[in-house]
């Protein structure tokens, strides 16, 4: 399983439609300060269903939507989808190639998708937890978060090795039903 694009469009700078394609192994994201390096990050974490402003380094949701240059108007809505390759079955979906997309309106709503049907965040969240990736920090280590994983406490710790071991999804769930 790998990464193979990820699409911005109206997500942070990326006001028009962006692909970044991925090959396996390592990939390296270089620029200029200021260039959307870690807006790029920010979007993975996104898509893949992160829910805290703060995690993507804003003050609301609606912050990760193009908020418009001197030259452009802000737009609407953010959209990102992101395409893994699953020729070795790794996702529990029958597909060998999974496309997850999420969009923000500006008007509040969100939608999420996989592979192009409209599903819930927690269908997400499923799908991705026993795969090794997700939004979880050990993850995506964001710049300045490192020093917050060295430091975690023994409860935070335990939750990276749980996600790591595909626990957190059956306690998410046991958590849910609680609440019923
Ligand atoms: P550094 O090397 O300093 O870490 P970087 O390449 O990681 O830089 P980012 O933090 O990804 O840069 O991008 C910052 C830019 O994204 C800023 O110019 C900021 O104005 C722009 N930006 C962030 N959110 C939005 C938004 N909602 N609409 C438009 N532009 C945005
Ligand atoms: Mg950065």
């Amino acid at each position: 399983m790998h990464l193979k694009t990820l699409t911005l469009r109206g997500f942070k700078s990326f006001a028009s439609a962006t692909t970044l394609g991925f090959e396996p192994g390592v990939t390296c994201v270089v620029g200029p300060n200021g260039s959307g390096k870690s807006n790029v990050v920010d979007a993975l974490a996104w898509v893949m269903g992160e829910q805290g402003a703060k995690s993507l380094r804003g003050g609301k949701m609606e912050d990760v939507i193009f908020a418009g240059t001197a030259g452009r108007p802000p737009l609407g809505r953010a959209e990102v989808s992101l395409t893994i390759d699953n020729a070795d079955g790794a996702l529990p979906i029958d597909y060998s190639e999974v496309t997850i997309s999420r969009t923000l309106f500006r008007s509040g709503g969100s939608e999420y998708a996989i592979n192009g049907s409209a599903c819930r965040l927690l269908d997400i969240q499923d799908l991705l937890s026993d795969s090794g990736i997700g939004r979880e920090m050990h993850v995506v280590v964001g710049q300045g978060q490192l020093d917050a994983v060295l430091r975690a406490t023994p409860e935070e710790r335990r939750g990276f090795i749980e996600e790591a071991a595909g626990v957190l999804k059956h306690r998410k769930r046991k958590e849910k039903a609680l609440r019923k």
